[in-house]
């Protein structure tokens, strides 16, 4: 949930934008993230200090973690996750999972500068993450694309132009979404199965509208704001910090300079695999 502190500052935010808080109502009911706030890269403003949130570990007992050596590891079924068609769910923030199991998700890109790194990071520990790209940087990087893609990550939805859905007519909300599935399929030749909003911002709206175009909706339970660049060593403790089993988290290849969040993850995916987690991309 988000603090007090955190609601200030986006209403702060809003006004130095010349918005008017009324017309996040357009988008029905905002849904809160479980995770701290993701912004885009490039948003203005003063915000709170970074917070990564902790996974909740399920009540039930842990099962022993596997010992293969290998990283990537088949996706959990996900069927509590998998709603039927036009069935509104609520976002996925953890993976249903007591096993030192995460999903990664690199977020804003593709980007011609940052992404090739991220991929050749990910190649090199065997790592399957999900991309959630903005369309109108997949529609400039259709290359970009399909290789994310045909190094078998999975490509998501993250829409158009990384705007604030709560502040859009419905029609809008869905040309978004619809562009921007329309080009990742062009690119991979299938449809993206997930979606996230742009900063966590759920709304009724955005919720349906994923549904509607046979998606489901993505948030993450780990954020080390690595798109404020806060310094290579404190986007790495943050991560290191909040993995729990079944984490979800959040990083960036888009939108500003990344090199932070790259050296970061040539710091902490090391010692997540050491310490016996394996990643996944949900399916
Ligand atoms: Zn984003």
């Amino acid at each position: 949930m988000l603090s007090h502190h955190q609601i200030m500052s986006r209403r702060l935010l809003l006004s130095v934008a010349g918005l008017t808080l009324l017309s996040a109502e357009a988008c029905g009911a905002p849904v809160p993230n479980t995770g701290s706030a993701e912004h885009h890269a490039d948003s203005p403003g003063p915000l709170p200090p970074t917070s990564t949130s902790p996974t909740p570990t399920p009540a039930k007992s842990p099962s022993p973690s596997p010992a293969a050596p290998a990283v990537n590891v088949p996706s959990p079924a996900l069927s509590s996750a998998a709603a039927p068609s036009h069935r509104i769910s609520d976002p996925l923030f953890s993976l249903p999972s007591d096993d030192k199991l995460v999903a990664l998700t690199i977020d804003d890109g593709p980007d011609p500068t940052h992404t090739p790194i991220v991929l050749s990071i990910l190649k090199q520990h065997g790592i399957r993450a999900t991309f959630f790209l903005v369309g109108e940087n997949a529609a400039a990087h259709p290359g970009l694309v399909r290789e994310i893609a045909q190094q078998g990550h999975h490509v998501a939805n993250h829409t158009w132009t990384h705007p604030d859905l709560r502040q859009l007519p419905d029609a809008q909300v869905r040309d978004e979404l619809e562009r921007t599935s329309d080009v990742l399929q062009k690119a991979t030749g299938k449809p993206p199965t997930w979606f996230r909003s742009p900063g966590g911002d759920w709304c009724k709206v955005a919720l349906r509208t994923c549904s509607e175009l046979g998606m489901r909706p993505m948030g993450w339970s780990v954020d080390p704001r690595d798109w404020s660049r806060p310094g290579t060593s404190k986007i790495t403790t943050r991560v290191l910090g909040a993995v729990r089993p079944g984490s979800i988290v959040l990083n960036h290849d888009g939108g500003g300079d990344r090199s932070q969040t790259i050296a970061a993850m040539r710091a902490y995916l090391p010692v997540l695999i050491e310490d016996g987690y394996q990643f996944t991309a949900p399916r």
